[in-house]
């Protein structure tokens, strides 16, 4: 039996606070309470420090297989593990794309050996992302819990219908990265959304919209989530917290929103129209960001970021973060994580919201340093990250990089 007590902690999660002992059995919460002990149990001191649900992350950019100079699926789990997340979906555009069983059946391989973070490969719709042959969305069926072209939006509305058909047979959602290629702008986005949402309504599909950064396609979805389409969406922290007047024209699609829109997002946020916070965390080296490749290195920065410009400046509480952060995220993704309850599944993070520190290089575990947040100071640091009751990272230390089994860096109660 292998048992974990979190002891004297504040709890947080999206359904309430509270404040006492954690008590993790065998991968599951069993128990909550005061002075509670259980014979063997391996114990982390929970004073002055904050447990939230572990986050999960429905966006990410791992680059493996394809583009190990920016990232592969053992610094990603890494950077998911300091960043306090324990699941992770992993978009297809790697090289070879993930439009075939053989590729999402080596992230999971390749995952499973690594045993750090839940991995959870998203298809591509149509083969090799060029949106003309749909891929063989059947055969991927098994390995992949979504399919999605993220990184391009599927153009051809016929394709995507046809996508979406096969997608409700299957039972599986489509992902939607509201884009035109080489039109980076909010009308494009709004154009795909809009006809997105009519798509999934006319075909019964599930939707999921990608980081939305538009005012008005955010509008579009509520008023399309109101009429009943089963549609969910995602927003990233990037768009919530930072804008164009703040950290200038940084390369990232969709674009930083200009402040009004930022603040326009922040309001949707608090009205609760989004499902989920999602990362986008998308890793390049110095030399393909001096080039222009746009993206952020977003996965460790994730939770502080949020936490600092949005709980700490009073926008938002810390329920609502964590509803977004971990609830949310992971009913789209069907897991039962989410929630600090007996019966849920035992990931949690551990925070210290009064910590700061400075943003630097050295702070990432992820390979790629790409963020306009070097030198910015923020609070809420991630102290600890479990996954199904064991110890993932504690205070700097990754399980698998510096320790092997979580007894040689916890005590024993
Ligand atoms: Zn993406």
């Amino acid at each position: 039996m292998n048992v974990l007590i979190i002891r004297d902690v504040r709890v947080v999660d999206a359904l309430g606070e509270g404040h006492g002992d954690v008590v993790i059995q065998d991968g599951f919460f069993v128990a909550r309470g005061r002075g509670l002990s259980w014979p063997g149990a391996l114990v982390l001191a929970g004073e002055g420090r904050t447990l939230l649900p572990a986050f999960v992350d429905l966006h990410a950019h791992f680059r493996d297989p394809g583009f190990p100079e920016k990232e592969d699926l053992t610094t990603g789990s890494w950077a998911a593990a300091h960043g306090g997340f324990t699941a992770v979906s992993v978009m297809a555009n790697t090289d070879p794309v993930c439009d075939r069983p053989e590729v999402a059946h080596y992230i999971l391989e390749k995952a499973r050996a690594l045993h750090l973070v839940e991995i959870y490969p998203v298809g591509a719709v149509t083969e090799g992302l060029q949106g003309e042959k749909l891929a063989d969305l059947q055969a991927l069926a098994p390995w992949v819990w979504a399919y999605s072209d993220d990184g391009r939006g599927v153009e051809r509305a016929d394709l995507l219908v046809e996508a979406m058909r096969q997608a409700v047979a299957l039972g599986k959602p489509i992902l939607s990265h509201p884009e035109f290629s080489g039109w980076p702008h909010p009308l494009a986005e709004e154009l795909m959304v809009a006809r997105d949402l009519r798509l999934a309504q006319a075909t019964g599909a599930t939707l999921h919209l990608q980081h939305l950064s538009s005012p008005h396609s955010v509008e579009l979805f509520r008023q399309a989530k109101a009429a009943g389409v089963r549609a969910t969406a995602e927003v990233t922290p990037h768009h919530l917290c930072l804008s164009q007047e703040g950290v200038g024209n940084y390369s990232v699609n969709p674009r930083l929103p200009r402040e009004e829109a930022r603040c326009a997002l922040v309001e949707a946020f608090r009205a609760g129209v989004f499902d989920a916070v999602a990362t986008d965390h998308a890793p390049h080296t110095p030399q393909d960001k001096a080039r222009g490749a746009p993206g952020i290195s977003g996965m460790e920065t994730a939770f502080p970021l949020l936490y600092t410009r949005l709980v700490r400046e009073g926008l938002i509480s810390l329920a609502e973060l964590s509803r977004h952060l971990s609830l949310g995220p992971a009913r789209i993704l069907r897991l039962r994580k989410g929630l600090v309850r007996v019966g849920f599944e035992g990931d949690c993070v551990l925070v210290e919201e009064d910590e700061s520190f400075v943003v630097d290089e050295a702070f990432f575990l992820s390979k790629s340093k790409n963020t306009p947040l070097l030198g910015t100071r923020l609070w809420g640091k991630v102290w600890a990250t479990i996954h199904r009751g064991e110890v993932i990272y504690l205070d700097g230390l990754v399980r698998g990089r510096d320790y092997h089994d979580h007894r040689q860096v916890v005590r024993a109660g």
